[in-house]
């Protein structure tokens, strides 16, 4: 089976991940990874399938700022 390319990096090709049916994409900074159910990443040490687009990352940082500004308002 052909590793499949990165969904973030089209043109690069995943390499296999050691001895599993995971395969990574070889860009350190993108951390993209797929497997046989699909591609996925691992955020703040939990497994997330599907697509992750840059503004929901940025949505995720701005909730959780948000959350930590209303604990604080004591809200
Ligand atoms: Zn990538």
């Amino acid at each position: 089976m052909p590793s499949p390319p990165c969904d973030r990096h089209t043109n690069l090709e995943m390499v296999p991940f050691g001895q599993t049916f995971i395969e990574v994409c070889p860009v350190p900074s993108c951390g993209r990874c797929h497997d046989d159910r699909g591609y996925f990443e691992v955020v703040d040490g939990k497994l997330v399938r599907g697509q992750i687009s840059a503004p929901s990352r940025l949505f995720v940082a701005t909730e959780r700022i948000v959350k930590t500004l209303r604990a604080r308002a004591g809200r």
